[in-house]
């Protein structure tokens, strides 16, 4: 029987790309720590700051506002949580019950109530989700803003910021992207500062964890997900490579810090709502726009 690196109790988990094996009661301090480690090693949260996290009830954003809660009285920062209801049906409802759970007190922002229009009417099938990452951009954005906290929190860990690197680079599109840093600064006073501290957590670890703990997460995955067989992929590097994401994403960071400067960029007011927008019109409001003009036929 292999034994817990930390207590002699025997082992249930074995961390490959740490070379260690822990028992389930060990498990959530080592994960912690190796949160701690990161909002430090990038600066993301100082003490007395306000975070704003937004919550979706899956694992990995369960996993964030568990691990920011114990964090909170450790580092002495202060935690608003928020669920932005989408109105995917069954699944929203689910999701809504199970952040209860994790959260009484959770602020609910309510897309329907919001724009008179529920997620799936507004897109129509057609391209759901990068309609749905705008409207969830921009309501995070927008809710936590009004939370009048001073940083935004994203559950994003390294899984999906390599798949979102590989989709990209593939696609041809080198554009720079902030979302791929842990830390996303403000260069606008609408905009809130980003932080991503499960930035080097993998999906695994942070599913340990809200089972380690015993954390509520739903494991329904939204119905209108699309297959992505890079995660797939990613898992298949990972088993012959243990510790490939890891590296992977502090990578990115490494490149980045030694690339040239960003350049600047000139924000405009979205003539309907007034968030920060590059066009006449913010991406938030066209999607809205387009599903009213959709619905009066
Ligand atoms: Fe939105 Fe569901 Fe697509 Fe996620 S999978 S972006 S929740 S529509
Ligand atoms: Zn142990």
């Amino acid at each position: 029987m292999r034994k817990c690196r930390k207590c002699g109790e025997p082992a249930s988990i074995f961390l490959k790309s740490y070379r260690i094996r822990l028992c389930k009661n060990c498990y959530p301090e080592f994960y912690e720590r190796l949160v701690e480690r990161t909002i430090k090693k990038y600066r993301l949260i100082k003490k007395g700051e306000r975070i704003g996290v937004a919550i979706s009830g899956g694992k990995d954003s369960a996993a964030l506002g568990k691990v920011l809660t114990t964090l909170s009285m450790k580092i002495g920062f202060e935690l608003e949580t928020f669920f932005i209801d989408l109105g995917i049906e069954e699944y929203s409802r689910k999701s809504l019950a199970v952040v209860k759970k994790i959260d009484p007190d959770v602020n609910v922002v309510n897309l329907k109530n919001i724009t008179g229009s529920a997620l799936v009417k507004m897109s129509k099938g057609k391209k759901i989700c990068s309609a749905c990452g705008t409207i969830k951009r921009y309501l995070m954005n927008k809710t936590a803003r009004e939370m009048r906290v001073d940083k935004l929190a994203t559950g994003h860990c390294a899984d999906d910021i390599a798949v979102f690197f590989f989709k990209n680079w593939l696609a041809g599109n080198f554009e720079w992207s902030e979302k791929l840093l842990p830390l996303t600064e403000s260069f606008d006073p609408r905009i809130l500062p980003r932080i991503r501290p499960l930035y080097e957590r993998t999906e695994k670890e942070n599913a340990y964890y809200v089972l380690t703990t015993c954390t509520p997460f739903l494991v329904d995955e939204c119905p209108l997900a699309p297959e992505d067989e890079w995660k797939e992929i990613l898992y298949g590097i990972e088993r012959k490579k243990p510790g490939f994401k890891q590296s992977f994403v502090r990578g990115i960071v490494g490149f980045y810090k030694r690339s040239e400067k960003r350049e600047t960029y000139e924000g405009r007011s979205c003539s309907i709502c007034g968030e920060l927008t590059t066009g006449e019109i913010c991406s938030f409001c066209r999607i809205v726009k387009r599903s009213f003009t959709d619905c009066h036929h």
